[in-house]
């Protein structure tokens, strides 16, 4: 099991690893490590049988310098007011990274899904949604799925917020599905970014990607996604982990049969295409040339980052390495393609759909694919320009120096009030 490591602390190192290579003022630097607010709310629900129970939710905004704060809501048992908070600050540097018009946010309920009905979830989603309701708003905040919410969770919680504010505005939040007002694409834009991330990686290497090996930790929809995408680029999937265990198969297996079969089971674990059952932690070490971590915060960690024998890992996942993670694997030379700009499609293609639901116009998919590509590929060669510019060896850092810089500007080209 990794060390525990508050992933507050780890945005923050972060930052101030990237300031050192910045001219950008210490109070200002200050300034891009908080968040501007953080709402901590109680909502109380009525269970199935008539009972009441009290959740505990939050919402962080963390800097809104270049646009409406931004970022999704995730339902896990685990979520706590440091992790909203690491992961709103995450937003606000991936939306700079990209370059899209947008600020940073993330909010959490302290619930596993799996306990609840429904429709208990439905008035858990609707109750948040209500107290969030003051706060968000298309050119306020714009919340967007997470980690165990989905298309379903965001119609509802657009149905409450224009409800209640006696409108139609489809643009205060996004990941809803088509017929609510998502965008084409928007489902598949976590995996696809992760995988052109990785492809521009192989290329800037000068390796190839056709026949590369590739394991991938978390089967949700950013890990499977992902998997898929990269075998159609002629990589080969050998490895795979969900929260019961992994599967092996030297020779590669079909991404999309092993998805059916969790679709079916619920784990990939089982999978009849595949050779063995392996560990999540084996998936994490195995010997492959691109290693696809897609599931939560701090699963490498130092000591296993020593065993780490992959030669590129592109983070679909927040903040899967921890710092002290980090300095192992640049000290062994593997380029990490960091959570901002590898998972950065989710938040792009969200983009899209907030500018579709403004225009009341939408896009095809070949159109919202086109456009995710640029905005990946050029936050990917501003990094690698960056990069080289500051002759640095981790590509996080060099992200991060890009991000905090374009955020900075935004803040100092408005000033302070009052
Ligand atoms: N939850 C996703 C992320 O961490 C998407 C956020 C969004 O679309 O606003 O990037």
């Amino acid at each position: 099991m990794a060390e525990e490591v508050n992933p507050f602390d780890s945005l923050q190192s972060q930052i101030d690893e990237a300031a050192a290579h910045l001219d950008v003022p210490d109070d200002v630097i200050e300034r891009l490590k908080h968040p501007e607010r953080v709402l901590e709310t109680n909502l109380t629900v009525e269970l199935d049988d008539g009972s009441l129970e009290r959740f505990t939710a939050f919402r962080a905004q963390f800097n809104g310098d270049r646009g409406p704060y931004k970022g999704g809501i995730r339902y896990h048992p685990q979520v706590s007011r440091d992790e909203v908070k690491a992961l709103s600050g995450w937003m606000t540097y991936k939306t700079a990274i990209v370059d899209v018009p947008l600020g940073g946010g993330k909010g959490g309920i302290v619930v596993d899904p799996a306990d609840y009905s429904t429709a208990e979830l439905e008035r858990l989603t609707r109750a948040f949604a209500k107290e969030l309701r003051p706060m968000i708003g298309e050119d306020r905040d714009i919340p967007a799925p997470d980690v165990n919410t989905g298309q379903r969770e965001m119609n509802w919680i657009k149905d409450t917020y224009e409800t209640l504010e006696n409108t139609t505005e489809p643009g205060v939040i996004t990941g809803k599905n088509l017929a609510s007002g998502g965008s084409e694409g928007r489902v598949e834009a976590t995996g696809r970014s992760t995988v052109i991330a990785a492809r521009e990686a192989f290329d800037y290497l000068d390796k190839d990607l056709e026949g590369a090996t590739v394991a991938v930790q978390g089967y949700g929809n950013a890990g499977w996604i992902a998997a898929k995408l990269i075998d159609e680029m002629g990589a080969t999937v050998v490895a795979a982990s969900d929260s019961s265990g992994g599967i092996y198969d030297p020779d590669g297996f079909d991404p999309v049969a092993a998805k059916e079969h969790k679709n079916e089971t619920g784990s990939v674990v089982g999978f009849e295409g595949s050779e063995e059952e392996i560990t999540n932690e084996d998936v994490l070490t195995m010997d492959v040339d691109l290693l696809i971590p897609a599931a939560l915060e701090n699963a490498i960690d130092a000591d296993l980052a020593e065993q780490v024998e992959a030669d590129v890992i592109s983070e679909a996942a927040n903040g899967p390495l921890t710092p002290a993670a980090d300095e192992v694997l640049e000290e062994k030379d593997v380029f990490v393609i960091p959570d901002i700009l590898a998972n950065a499609g989710g938040v792009t293609v969200s983009y899209f759909e907030w500018v579709q639901n403004r225009n009341r116009f939408y896009w095809s998919e070949r159109k919202v694919n086109e456009e995710l590509e640029s905005h990946i590929v050029d936050g990917f060669d501003a990094l690698v320009g960056t990069l080289e510019e500051h002759d640095l060896e981790n590509p996080r850092t060099a992200a991060y120096v890009v991000a905090i810089q374009r955020v900075a500007d935004a803040f100092e080209e408005a000033g302070t009030f009052p």
